[in-house]
Protein backbone atom coordinates (compact mmCIF):
# COMPACT_ATOMS: atom_id res chain seq x y z
CA UNK A 1 0.00 0.00 0.00
CA UNK A 2 1.28 3.46 -0.95
CA UNK A 3 1.57 5.97 1.30
CA UNK A 4 -1.18 8.13 -0.63
CA UNK A 5 -3.31 5.53 0.00
CA UNK A 6 -6.38 7.15 2.58
CA UNK A 7 -5.38 6.04 6.34
CA UNK A 8 -9.12 3.93 6.50
CA UNK A 9 -7.92 1.49 4.03
CA UNK A 10 -4.29 1.09 5.53
CA UNK A 11 -4.60 -2.63 6.58
CA UNK A 12 -7.57 -3.86 5.11
CA UNK A 13 -7.09 -7.32 2.58
CA UNK A 14 -9.00 -7.26 -0.54
CA UNK A 15 -10.88 -10.63 -1.73
CA UNK A 16 -8.30 -12.84 -2.86
CA UNK A 17 -10.59 -14.93 -5.86
CA UNK A 18 -9.42 -17.55 -7.50
CA UNK A 19 -6.67 -18.38 -9.63
CA UNK A 20 -7.15 -17.99 -13.08
CA UNK A 21 -3.78 -19.51 -14.54
CA UNK A 22 -1.58 -18.29 -17.00
CA UNK A 23 1.72 -20.89 -17.04
CA UNK A 24 0.04 -23.91 -18.51
CA UNK A 25 -3.20 -25.73 -19.76
CA UNK A 26 -5.11 -26.84 -16.26
CA UNK A 27 -8.15 -28.61 -15.52
CA UNK A 28 -9.79 -25.55 -13.71
CA UNK A 29 -11.95 -26.93 -10.85
CA UNK A 30 -11.45 -23.81 -8.63
CA UNK A 31 -13.57 -21.20 -9.57
CA UNK A 32 -16.97 -22.57 -9.97
CA UNK A 33 -17.37 -21.65 -13.32
CA UNK A 34 -19.29 -23.72 -16.04
CA UNK A 35 -17.20 -25.95 -18.15
CA UNK A 36 -20.17 -25.29 -20.98
CA UNK A 37 -19.99 -21.95 -23.13
CA UNK A 38 -22.98 -20.24 -23.27
CA UNK A 39 -26.06 -21.14 -25.72
CA UNK A 40 -24.99 -20.32 -29.26
CA UNK A 41 -27.91 -17.78 -29.28
CA UNK A 42 -26.27 -16.24 -26.66
CA UNK A 43 -23.05 -15.70 -28.47
CA UNK A 44 -24.96 -14.92 -31.72
CA UNK A 45 -26.91 -11.69 -29.36
CA UNK A 46 -23.58 -10.33 -28.49
CA UNK A 47 -22.19 -10.47 -32.11
CA UNK A 48 -25.72 -8.79 -33.19
CA UNK A 49 -25.47 -5.89 -30.52
CA UNK A 50 -21.98 -4.71 -30.91
CA UNK A 51 -22.61 -2.99 -33.91
CA UNK A 52 -24.69 -0.83 -31.56
CA UNK A 53 -21.32 -0.05 -29.30
CA UNK A 54 -20.66 3.73 -29.82
CA UNK A 55 -24.23 4.18 -28.06
CA UNK A 56 -24.41 4.08 -24.15
CA UNK A 57 -26.86 1.19 -22.86
CA UNK A 58 -30.63 1.80 -21.99
CA UNK A 59 -29.62 3.70 -18.27
CA UNK A 60 -33.17 1.77 -17.72
CA UNK A 61 -32.03 -1.62 -18.66
CA UNK A 62 -35.63 -1.75 -19.47
CA UNK A 63 -35.46 -4.94 -21.93
CA UNK A 64 -33.55 -7.02 -19.27
CA UNK A 65 -35.65 -6.12 -16.35
CA UNK A 66 -38.65 -6.97 -18.20
CA UNK A 67 -37.15 -10.52 -18.92
CA UNK A 68 -35.72 -10.96 -15.69
CA UNK A 69 -39.37 -9.94 -13.93
CA UNK A 70 -41.49 -12.44 -16.82
CA UNK A 71 -38.61 -14.93 -15.85
CA UNK A 72 -39.77 -14.95 -11.58
CA UNK A 73 -42.94 -13.60 -12.50
CA UNK A 74 -42.94 -10.39 -10.90
CA UNK A 75 -42.64 -6.61 -11.93
CA UNK A 76 -40.24 -4.72 -13.61
CA UNK A 77 -40.09 -2.64 -10.30
CA UNK A 78 -38.89 -5.63 -8.53
CA UNK A 79 -35.66 -6.10 -10.22
CA UNK A 80 -32.58 -4.21 -10.42
CA UNK A 81 -29.07 -5.13 -12.65
CA UNK A 82 -25.71 -5.65 -12.09
CA UNK A 83 -22.67 -6.02 -13.35
CA UNK A 84 -22.53 -9.30 -12.07
CA UNK A 85 -23.86 -9.94 -8.28
CA UNK A 86 -20.46 -8.61 -6.52
CA UNK A 87 -21.50 -5.39 -7.97
CA UNK A 88 -24.78 -5.64 -6.14
CA UNK A 89 -23.68 -7.06 -3.43
CA UNK A 90 -21.48 -4.34 -2.82
CA UNK A 91 -24.52 -1.72 -3.13
CA UNK A 92 -26.51 -3.60 -1.08
CA UNK A 93 -23.63 -3.76 1.86
CA UNK A 94 -23.48 0.20 1.54
CA UNK A 95 -26.98 1.03 1.69
CA UNK A 96 -28.55 -1.09 4.07
CA UNK A 97 -25.90 -2.37 6.32
CA UNK A 98 -24.28 1.24 7.37
CA UNK A 99 -26.48 1.36 10.43
CA UNK A 100 -27.82 -1.53 11.71
CA UNK A 101 -24.45 -3.94 10.96
CA UNK A 102 -24.92 -7.24 9.91
CA UNK A 103 -24.68 -11.65 10.23
CA UNK A 104 -23.63 -13.94 7.88
CA UNK A 105 -22.40 -17.41 8.83
CA UNK A 106 -18.58 -17.92 10.48
CA UNK A 107 -18.05 -20.33 6.88
CA UNK A 108 -19.15 -18.38 3.54
CA UNK A 109 -18.69 -16.40 0.82
CA UNK A 110 -15.05 -14.18 1.75
CA UNK A 111 -16.05 -11.28 -0.03
CA UNK A 112 -18.71 -10.39 2.90
CA UNK A 113 -16.30 -9.71 5.17
CA UNK A 114 -14.36 -7.88 2.52
CA UNK A 115 -16.88 -5.72 2.21
CA UNK A 116 -18.28 -4.82 5.62
CA UNK A 117 -14.48 -4.28 6.51
CA UNK A 118 -14.21 -1.51 3.63
CA UNK A 119 -17.56 0.59 4.39
CA UNK A 120 -16.83 0.14 8.53
CA UNK A 121 -20.22 -1.95 8.84
CA UNK A 122 -20.14 -3.81 11.73
CA UNK A 123 -20.66 -7.59 11.25
CA UNK A 124 -20.56 -10.64 13.26
CA UNK A 125 -19.81 -14.24 11.91
CA UNK A 126 -22.03 -16.71 13.57
CA UNK A 127 -20.58 -20.34 13.55
CA UNK A 128 -22.47 -23.24 11.73
CA UNK A 129 -23.01 -26.23 13.20
CA UNK A 130 -20.86 -29.02 13.19
CA UNK A 131 -21.86 -30.19 10.10
CA UNK A 132 -22.11 -27.06 8.23
CA UNK A 133 -25.62 -26.44 8.17
CA UNK A 134 -27.26 -23.31 9.53
CA UNK A 135 -29.00 -23.03 12.44
CA UNK A 136 -32.16 -20.97 11.39
CA UNK A 137 -32.57 -20.19 15.60
CA UNK A 138 -29.22 -18.12 15.72
CA UNK A 139 -30.77 -15.37 13.00
CA UNK A 140 -34.46 -15.43 14.11
CA UNK A 141 -33.78 -13.81 17.30
CA UNK A 142 -35.54 -10.33 16.33
CA UNK A 143 -33.19 -7.44 18.75
CA UNK A 144 -34.85 -4.44 17.81
CA UNK A 145 -32.36 -2.35 15.78
CA UNK A 146 -30.64 -5.35 15.13
CA UNK A 147 -28.16 -6.59 12.47
CA UNK A 148 -29.18 -7.68 9.00
CA UNK A 149 -28.72 -10.45 7.81
CA UNK A 150 -26.77 -11.69 4.53
CA UNK A 151 -26.82 -15.48 3.62
CA UNK A 152 -25.67 -17.16 0.54
CA UNK A 153 -28.32 -20.06 -0.18
CA UNK A 154 -26.90 -22.33 -1.00
CA UNK A 155 -23.82 -22.31 1.03
CA UNK A 156 -20.16 -21.71 -0.26
CA UNK A 157 -17.82 -23.12 0.19
CA UNK A 158 -19.78 -25.70 1.81
CA UNK A 159 -22.51 -26.52 -1.12
CA UNK A 160 -25.22 -26.76 1.28
CA UNK A 161 -28.58 -25.85 1.20
CA UNK A 162 -30.53 -24.28 4.39
CA UNK A 163 -33.82 -25.12 3.04
CA UNK A 164 -37.48 -23.16 1.98
CA UNK A 165 -38.67 -23.02 5.23
CA UNK A 166 -35.72 -21.65 7.40
CA UNK A 167 -35.03 -18.62 4.88
CA UNK A 168 -38.81 -17.56 5.43
CA UNK A 169 -38.28 -17.93 9.07
CA UNK A 170 -35.55 -15.39 8.54
CA UNK A 171 -37.23 -13.24 6.91
CA UNK A 172 -40.06 -13.18 9.03
CA UNK A 173 -38.47 -12.84 12.01
CA UNK A 174 -38.15 -8.87 11.82
CA UNK A 175 -39.83 -7.07 8.98
CA UNK A 176 -37.57 -3.61 10.10
CA UNK A 177 -34.47 -6.03 9.35
CA UNK A 178 -32.83 -6.20 5.48
CA UNK A 179 -32.32 -10.35 5.00
CA UNK A 180 -30.40 -10.73 1.74
CA UNK A 181 -30.06 -14.15 -0.09
CA UNK A 182 -27.57 -14.43 -2.24
CA UNK A 183 -28.77 -17.22 -5.16
CA UNK A 184 -25.54 -17.33 -7.00
CA UNK A 185 -25.96 -21.06 -6.81
CA UNK A 186 -29.38 -21.32 -6.31
CA UNK A 187 -30.17 -22.82 -10.04
CA UNK A 188 -28.35 -26.51 -8.89
CA UNK A 189 -30.77 -26.71 -5.71
CA UNK A 190 -34.29 -27.80 -5.56
CA UNK A 191 -35.86 -24.05 -5.17
CA UNK A 192 -35.27 -20.41 -4.68
CA UNK A 193 -36.57 -17.60 -2.52
CA UNK A 194 -37.40 -15.51 -5.29
CA UNK A 195 -41.22 -15.74 -5.04
CA UNK A 196 -41.19 -14.56 -1.45
CA UNK A 197 -40.38 -10.87 -2.19
CA UNK A 198 -44.30 -10.83 -3.16
CA UNK A 199 -44.67 -11.53 0.61
CA UNK A 200 -42.21 -10.10 2.77
CA UNK A 201 -41.04 -6.32 1.79
CA UNK A 202 -37.84 -6.60 4.08
CA UNK A 203 -35.88 -9.43 1.64
CA UNK A 204 -33.56 -9.11 -1.18
CA UNK A 205 -32.69 -11.92 -3.72
CA UNK A 206 -29.32 -11.72 -5.40
CA UNK A 207 -29.09 -13.73 -8.81
CA UNK A 208 -26.18 -14.11 -11.27
CA UNK A 209 -25.16 -15.36 -14.93
CA UNK A 210 -21.37 -16.46 -13.70
CA UNK A 211 -21.99 -19.73 -12.66
CA UNK A 212 -25.29 -21.56 -13.95
CA UNK A 213 -25.54 -19.46 -17.13
CA UNK A 214 -21.89 -20.05 -18.12
CA UNK A 215 -21.16 -16.21 -18.28
CA UNK A 216 -18.92 -15.48 -15.66
CA UNK A 217 -16.58 -13.52 -18.55
CA UNK A 218 -19.45 -11.45 -19.45
CA UNK A 219 -20.19 -10.05 -16.03
CA UNK A 220 -23.94 -9.86 -15.54
CA UNK A 221 -26.48 -10.62 -12.44
CA UNK A 222 -29.82 -8.93 -11.18
CA UNK A 223 -31.71 -8.88 -7.94
CA UNK A 224 -35.47 -8.91 -6.74
CA UNK A 225 -36.86 -6.68 -3.88
CA UNK A 226 -40.00 -4.70 -3.23
CA UNK A 227 -40.47 -1.79 -5.27
CA UNK A 228 -38.98 0.32 -2.20
CA UNK A 229 -35.66 -1.02 -1.79
CA UNK A 230 -35.35 -1.61 -5.75
CA UNK A 231 -35.48 2.12 -5.93
CA UNK A 232 -32.84 2.53 -3.33
CA UNK A 233 -30.71 -0.14 -5.27
CA UNK A 234 -31.09 2.10 -8.28
CA UNK A 235 -30.45 5.01 -6.22
CA UNK A 236 -26.87 3.41 -5.43
CA UNK A 237 -26.56 2.24 -9.03
CA UNK A 238 -27.13 5.58 -10.71
CA UNK A 239 -25.00 7.36 -7.93
CA UNK A 240 -22.17 5.21 -9.18
CA UNK A 241 -22.71 3.78 -12.35
CA UNK A 242 -25.64 3.72 -14.38
CA UNK A 243 -24.54 1.96 -17.19
CA UNK A 244 -22.80 -1.03 -15.14
CA UNK A 245 -24.03 -3.43 -17.53
CA UNK A 246 -22.52 -3.40 -20.99
CA UNK A 247 -24.54 -3.80 -23.87
CA UNK A 248 -23.11 -7.19 -25.33
CA UNK A 249 -23.28 -8.47 -21.05
CA UNK A 250 -27.38 -6.86 -21.45
CA UNK A 251 -27.48 -8.95 -24.89
CA UNK A 252 -26.29 -12.08 -23.95
CA UNK A 253 -28.48 -12.05 -20.46
CA UNK A 254 -31.55 -11.37 -22.52
CA UNK A 255 -30.98 -14.02 -25.01
CA UNK A 256 -30.12 -16.72 -22.27
CA UNK A 257 -33.42 -16.13 -20.27
CA UNK A 258 -35.24 -16.63 -24.64
CA UNK A 259 -33.30 -20.13 -24.80
CA UNK A 260 -34.38 -21.99 -21.84
CA UNK A 261 -33.91 -25.21 -22.77
CA UNK A 262 -30.14 -24.84 -22.92
CA UNK A 263 -29.80 -23.36 -19.74
CA UNK A 264 -31.86 -26.02 -18.46
CA UNK A 265 -29.69 -28.76 -19.66
CA UNK A 266 -26.49 -27.55 -19.18
CA UNK A 267 -27.55 -27.14 -15.43
CA UNK A 268 -29.23 -31.43 -15.26
CA UNK A 269 -25.95 -32.23 -16.80
CA UNK A 270 -23.85 -30.53 -14.07
CA UNK A 271 -26.17 -31.60 -11.08
CA UNK A 272 -25.98 -35.72 -12.64
CA UNK A 273 -22.58 -35.09 -12.76
CA UNK A 274 -22.10 -33.48 -9.46
CA UNK A 275 -23.96 -36.17 -7.99
CA UNK A 276 -22.08 -39.15 -9.57
CA UNK A 277 -18.73 -37.49 -8.07
CA UNK A 278 -19.73 -36.98 -4.66
CA UNK A 279 -20.55 -40.61 -5.01
CA UNK A 280 -17.00 -41.88 -6.35
CA UNK A 281 -15.27 -39.46 -3.61
CA UNK A 282 -17.29 -41.53 -0.78
CA UNK A 283 -16.25 -44.47 -1.88
CA UNK A 284 -12.53 -43.35 -1.75
CA UNK A 285 -12.97 -42.16 1.41
CA UNK A 286 -13.33 -38.52 1.61
CA UNK A 287 -16.38 -37.24 3.61
CA UNK A 288 -18.74 -35.14 1.56
CA UNK A 289 -21.38 -32.72 2.51
CA UNK A 290 -24.45 -33.03 0.76
CA UNK A 291 -24.55 -29.90 -2.24
CA UNK A 292 -27.22 -28.09 -3.73
CA UNK A 293 -24.68 -26.00 -5.82
CA UNK A 294 -22.30 -26.62 -9.00
CA UNK A 295 -19.21 -27.69 -6.59
CA UNK A 296 -18.16 -30.21 -3.75
CA UNK A 297 -16.86 -29.89 -0.28
CA UNK A 298 -14.94 -32.65 0.89
CA UNK A 299 -12.06 -33.72 3.29
CA UNK A 300 -10.23 -36.66 3.70
CA UNK A 301 -10.11 -37.29 7.70
CA UNK A 302 -6.03 -37.08 8.61
CA UNK A 303 -5.11 -35.83 5.29
CA UNK A 304 -3.54 -32.46 5.16
CA UNK A 305 -5.55 -30.06 2.58
CA UNK A 306 -2.83 -27.98 1.45
CA UNK A 307 -0.73 -30.92 0.26
CA UNK A 308 -3.66 -32.61 -1.10
CA UNK A 309 -4.17 -29.38 -3.30
CA UNK A 310 0.00 -29.25 -4.35
CA UNK A 311 -0.90 -32.95 -5.44
CA UNK A 312 -3.38 -32.15 -7.50
CA UNK A 313 -1.61 -28.99 -8.91
CA UNK A 314 1.19 -31.03 -9.98
CA UNK A 315 -1.13 -33.23 -11.92
CA UNK A 316 -2.73 -30.49 -13.73
CA UNK A 317 -5.86 -30.20 -11.93
CA UNK A 318 -7.02 -27.04 -9.90
CA UNK A 319 -9.32 -27.12 -6.62
CA UNK A 320 -9.84 -24.24 -4.20
CA UNK A 321 -9.24 -24.55 -0.37
CA UNK A 322 -9.03 -21.96 2.22
CA UNK A 323 -6.36 -20.87 4.80
CA UNK A 324 -9.03 -20.52 7.91
CA UNK A 325 -8.77 -22.70 10.85
CA UNK A 326 -12.39 -24.75 10.30
CA UNK A 327 -11.89 -25.36 6.90
CA UNK A 328 -7.88 -25.51 6.22
CA UNK A 329 -8.12 -29.34 4.96
CA UNK A 330 -11.45 -29.32 3.03
CA UNK A 331 -11.17 -29.09 -0.78
CA UNK A 332 -13.97 -26.90 -3.05
CA UNK A 333 -13.78 -28.98 -6.10
CA UNK A 334 -16.01 -27.65 -9.00
CA UNK A 335 -18.23 -30.35 -11.05
CA UNK A 336 -16.80 -29.53 -14.39
CA UNK A 337 -17.27 -32.01 -17.52
CA UNK A 338 -18.05 -35.88 -16.99
CA UNK A 339 -14.37 -36.21 -18.34
CA UNK A 340 -12.75 -34.47 -16.01
CA UNK A 341 -14.36 -35.66 -12.87
CA UNK A 342 -12.93 -39.28 -13.69
CA UNK A 343 -9.32 -37.62 -14.55
CA UNK A 344 -9.64 -36.39 -10.93
CA UNK A 345 -11.16 -39.16 -9.54
CA UNK A 346 -8.00 -40.97 -10.70
CA UNK A 347 -5.30 -38.89 -9.70
CA UNK A 348 -7.03 -38.59 -6.22
CA UNK A 349 -6.66 -42.33 -6.08
CA UNK A 350 -3.31 -42.53 -7.32
CA UNK A 351 -2.65 -39.63 -4.60
CA UNK A 352 -3.79 -41.58 -1.99
CA UNK A 353 -2.04 -44.34 -2.48
CA UNK A 354 1.00 -42.98 -3.00
C1 LIG B 1 -19.54 -16.41 -7.52
C2 LIG B 1 -20.29 -15.80 -6.39
C3 LIG B 1 -20.75 -14.48 -6.42
C4 LIG B 1 -20.34 -13.47 -7.45
O1 LIG B 1 -20.62 -13.72 -8.69
P1 LIG B 1 -20.53 -12.63 -9.84
O2 LIG B 1 -19.63 -13.26 -10.83
O3 LIG B 1 -20.04 -11.34 -9.30
O4 LIG B 1 -21.94 -12.54 -10.28
C5 LIG B 1 -21.53 -14.02 -5.39
N1 LIG B 1 -21.81 -14.80 -4.33
C6 LIG B 1 -21.36 -16.05 -4.24
C7 LIG B 1 -21.70 -16.86 -3.05
C8 LIG B 1 -20.57 -16.59 -5.25
O5 LIG B 1 -20.08 -17.81 -5.14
Amino acid sequence: MSKFLAGFYQGLSAYVPGEQPRDRKYIKLNTNESPYPPSPKVTAAIAERTADMNLYPDPEYKSFREKAAAYHGVGIENISVGGGSDELLDWIFRAFFQDRGVIFPDVTYGFYKVWAALYGIKYREIPLKDDFTIDAADYTRAEKGGPCVVLADPNAPTGIAAGREAIESIVAADPDRVVVIDEAYADFSTYTSAPLIKKYDNLIVVRTFSKSRSFAGGRAGYCLSSPEIIKDIEFMRFSTNPFNLSRMACAAAEASFDDDDYFRARVADVVRVRDGFSDELRKLGFEVTESSSNFVFARFPGKNGKELAASLRERGILIRRFDSERIKDHLRITVGTAEQMSTLVDALADILKG
